[in-house]
């Protein structure tokens, strides 16, 4: 492919120097696991997110996993999710000991539908949805594609309804949400820093923020065998830790993440205004000015989605399709994770997703290339 649809690298070769020193720091120091690299990075991010704690751990999974046990998720306990999301936040879901219990989608945003989300609690309080039994005490809201969801409603039902709010960030780092950045809204928030992630490693890791000093602490102990004074296990824990060299590296890419999303906001700008006429459903952008969509996807929906796929790979364009099977539709999870229908806004909009070239990699010249590649396929029938 002349224009991939993510290139990791792209980040990674931009610093070489500074995570060549770095690495070089951390092997000179001799100290491997939860040091001072940790130490900083975790404060140094927290900061960022605008949270009192950061607690790094092994990868975003890990991360909500820990953010909903150390926030008091029991075994058995219902959590709702969206089921247009990374299989990742349900398998933490499910780690946890809790039952997934899923949600449909906003098609405006990809982001929960705050609504389905209100229905959906009360078909369970009510028996009309489940045995009765089931105890929702969560909901886990992802801000996928890197688009800030809609927290005030969101808060505003899980108030109602006595729900703890998690935010899955995993694809929105520095995102923000009426002027904060997302993360610091809900009890705790989990991030990953996979390397294709807005802010990523070279390897796994992932951390949860806070400004809860007892979910801090509790995330600390679990992340390593319950500790709390070494050797001595207060909890069943387990072992999820970053380790210092993707903490010394993640250092040097996070004073850049700022200038990395505005890069990938400017790409965004370029296709937006470039496909304004073709027959695809473009992204949306917050309606609050003040909150902003940092585009870890830049995310299409076009009818024909497959033939546009094969077409741009023969010109040497890349795309994705995240998520093509959505949660629900997994065999994992079809019969596991109760749902009030169907969840129409995701299974049509699975059909149709189309994630073109986006990140540092991608160059205003090679997003006005792959415009015109897309302009040339579609029939001009006008916006959808
Ligand atoms: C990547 C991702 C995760 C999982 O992160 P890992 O570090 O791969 O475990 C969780 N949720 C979402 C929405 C993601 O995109």
């Amino acid at each position: 492919m002349d224009i991939q649809v993510a290139v990791p690298r792209a980040a990674i070769d931009a610093h070489r120097d500074e995570i060549g020193a770095a690495i070089t720091r951390v092997l000179d120091s001799g100290w491997y696991i939860l040091g001072a690299e940790v130490e900083a990075f975790e404060t140094e991010f927290a900061d960022l997110v605008g949270a009192a704690h950061g607690v790094g751990v092994a990868s975003g999974t890990d991360a909500v996993e820990l953010a909903l046990r150390a926030c008091g998720i029991d075994q058995g306990d219902g959590v709702v999710t969206v089921s247009h999301t990374a299989g990742a936040t349900v398998a933490a879901i499910d780690r946890a000991g809790a039952l997934p219990v899923l949600v449909d989608i906003d098609p405006a945003t990809y982001t929960i539908d705050p609504e389905h989300l209100d229905r959906t609690i009360r078909a369970i309080r009510t028996g009309q949805l489940g045995d009765g039994s089931l105890r929702v005490r969560a909901v886990v809201v992802v801000h996928l594609y890197g688009h800030p969801a809609e927290l005030g409603a969101v808060q505003q039902i899980a108030a109602e309804h006595d729900l703890m709010v998690i935010e899955d960030c995993a694809q929105a780092h520095g995102a923000r949400w009426r002027g904060e950045r997302v993360g610091r809204v809900g009890e705790a928030g989990a991030f990953s820093f996979y390397p294709t992630k807005n802010l990523g490693a070279v390897g796994d890791g992932g951390m949860v923020v806070t400004s809860d000093p007892d979910v801090a602490e509790r995330v600390r102990q679990l992340r390593q065998y319950g500790w709390r004074q070494r050797y001595v296990s207060e909890r069943p824990g387990m072992n999820s830790r970053l380790d210092e060299l993707q903490a010394a590296i993640l250092r040097v890419l996070l004073p850049g993440l700022d200038a990395a999303n505005d890069h990938r906001r400017r790409i965004a700008e370029v296709y937006r205004e470039r496909l304004s006429d073709a027959p695809v459903i473009l992204p949306g952008e917050p309606a609050d000015p003040t909150s902003t969509h940092v585009y870890h996807q830049f995310v299409v929906r076009v009818a024909e989605r497959d033939e546009l796929r094969a077409r741009l790979a023969s010109e040497g364009i890349g795309t994705a399709v995240l998520y093509s099977a959505a949660v629900h539709q997994q065999p994992a999870y079809e019969a596991r994770a109760p749902r009030l229908d169907d969840l129409p806004a995701t299974t049509e909009a699975v059909r149709e997703i189309l994630s073109l070239p986006m990140g540092e990699h991608v160059s205003v010249e090679d997003a006005h290339r792959v415009a015109d590649a897309v302009n040339d396929a579609l029939p001009s029938g006008g916006p959808r």
